[in-house]
């Protein structure tokens, strides 16, 4: 996902705009949500909905000079309250902390954004994420690129205060030692004085804050496998209006957010002041972005390489090497697929299995050779005369069988006959009649599978018994008499 995210942002943030707002521009003014008439009630009922922001975390959440709320997460809300249909109005507070407080006391009926925990979950529900971002670390310019966060020496790493993500940091990498700074711009300094090694945030809080506070000496050094999650937080006794911002936010895009995010990241860099920053920025986040790119790139070769070669390989398992239909290993697979199909559909199917008449003769007369090349053309005869959805495979030496499915023995009995008739007429290229014989049987839904193929294997014994050149049904297992045909 990060991957993605940058390429796009970095690479084709302008086409991407464009194609967002034109794909996404509500239609004759609204974009509908799928609504249901609960919650269609509960919008009729109130006239706004409260919001309660961080007002300091720029770029997510900020309060400009006119009051208004903007950054990354008021340009999310701005989405929903079209959708919904309702204004999304913000109610100030002092910081974070009081905006906690105020959604307890329901004096705001939703946060902007938070990240689940427990102790949240005590008076808030959350939608599903509206966005996740990687933590990465940014350290000090001349230090390392970080690989795996886990081989670190002792080193010491620094987030915000209460940072939601710090549980699953912690959690993932057990051996960092994490300390909590007042805010970003703390964070960022200590890394800037070598205080501590690395402060963990998401790219655009880094990124925005570092310039904002002139820490230019920074650079984003790794991309951690946590990611920061976001939902809309919503007061815990309002289920209506959890399951509508759910809503809001599944109709989000990947291009809504992606625009959404290009242009915070395009305003934090392009408004800079000093050029220097933009340097250290695009290489601190080119760099290791660059450096994942292409490690994705050869992953993503190899991956692809990998299934290639794990097709190839379950083909092979799968085939008979002389004939090229299907072997017993996919044969047994198929019955056992069938039978499992049979017992619980009541459905029916049948088994073919026939055998060549006098095959050694064929070996012992004309070499081994031919006797091959008689296989080839038997496998070649039954493919062609079996429907799409039946499987012809080779049960081994000169015997076959055919699994029909969705066929009862009368059926089977009609393709056993065509195959005998294809076999007998054949020109296989040797002065001999070639002939074999056949058995078939329909599956009973007591029948394991050595059971049935036991029974089709007698099937045919039958046939040889009687003469060869022929087909012969199985007797009514449950009847213990031939089946009448
Ligand atoms: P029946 O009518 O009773 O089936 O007589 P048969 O000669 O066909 O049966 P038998 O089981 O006595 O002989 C089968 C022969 O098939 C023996 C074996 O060498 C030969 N055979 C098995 N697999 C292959 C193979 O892949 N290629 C060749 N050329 N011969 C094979
Ligand atoms: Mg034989
Ligand atoms: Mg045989």
């Amino acid at each position: 996902m990060l991957i993605n995210l940058l390429v796009l942002v970095l690479i084709f943030s302008a086409s991407l705009s464009a194609w967002g707002t034109e794909r996404f521009a509500p239609q004759n003014g609204i974009l509908q949500l799928p609504l249901n008439i609960s919650e269609m009630k509960y919008l009729s009922r109130i006239d706004h909905i409260r919001i309660c922001i961080d007002p300091d975390w720029m770029p997510y959440d900020f309060i400009d000079q006119r009051g208004e709320y903007i950054g990354i997460n008021a340009d999310f809300h701005k989405i929903f309250a079209e959708r919904i249909g309702k204004e999304i109005r913000l109610v100030k507070t002092e910081d974070w902390r009081q905006s906690l407080d105020f959604v307890r006391q329901r004096k705001c009926d939703i946060l902007s954004s938070a990240t689940p925990t427990a102790e949240r979950r005590e008076f808030l529900d959350f939608t599903h994420p509206f966005n996740d971002y990687p933590i990465v670390v940014a350290t000090r310019s001349d230090r390392l690129f970080i690989t795996d966060f886990n081989a670190l020496p002792e080193t010491t790493f620094v987030t915000v205060k209460g940072f939601a993500a710090l549980d699953l940091l912690k959690q993932k990498y057990p051996k960092l030692r994490i300390i909590e700074a007042d805010d970003a711009r703390e964070g960022l300094e200590w890394v800037a004085d070598g205080k501590v090694y690395g402060y963990l945030d998401t790219v655009a809080t880094i990124g925005y804050q570092s310039q904002k506070h002139g820490i230019l000496n920074v650079k984003i050094a790794g991309v951690t496998d946590v990611h920061y999650t976001m939902s809309v937080a919503v007061r815990n006794d309002q289920r209506l209006l959890l399951s509508i911002f759910d809503k809001a936010v599944d109709s989000l895009s990947e291009a809504e957010k992606l625009t959404i995010l290009n242009k915070w990241i395009s305003i934090t860099y392009e408004n800079r002041a000093d050029y220097r920053l933009f340097g250290y920025v695009l290489v601190g986040l080119g760099v290791p972005l660059l450096l994942l790119l292409l490690r994705e790139l050869v992953v993503r070769k190899y991956r692809m390489k990998l299934q290639a070669l794990n097709k190839e390989l379950e083909q092979l398992s799968n085939t008979d090497a002389l004939t090229g239909i299907a072997n017993r290993r996919l044969l047994n697979h198929a019955l056992e697929k069938e039978i499992a199909r049979a017992r619980r559909y009541h459905s029916t199917f049948s088994a073919i299995m026939f055998d060549v008449d006098h095959f050694k003769a064929i070996n012992d007369n004309f070499g081994h050779h031919s006797g091959d090349h008689v296989l080839k053309a038997i496998a070649d005869l039954a493919s062609a005369t079996i429907r799409a959805n039946d499987l012809a495979g080779r049960w081994g030496g000169e015997e076959f069988l055919i699994l029909c499915p969705e066929t009862d023995q009368y059926g089977a009995l009609q393709l056993a006959e065509t195959v005998r008739q294809k076999i007998q007429s054949h020109d296989f290229g040797i002065p001999l009649r070639i002939t074999a014989s056949l058995g078939i049987a329909e599956y009973r839904e007591s029948l394991s599978l050595e059971e049935l193929v036991k029974t089709v294997d007698t099937a045919l014994y039958d046939a040889k018994k009687a003469g060869r050149n022929q087909v012969k049904a199985a007797p009514c297992p449950s009847l213990k008499e031939v089946c009448p045909l």
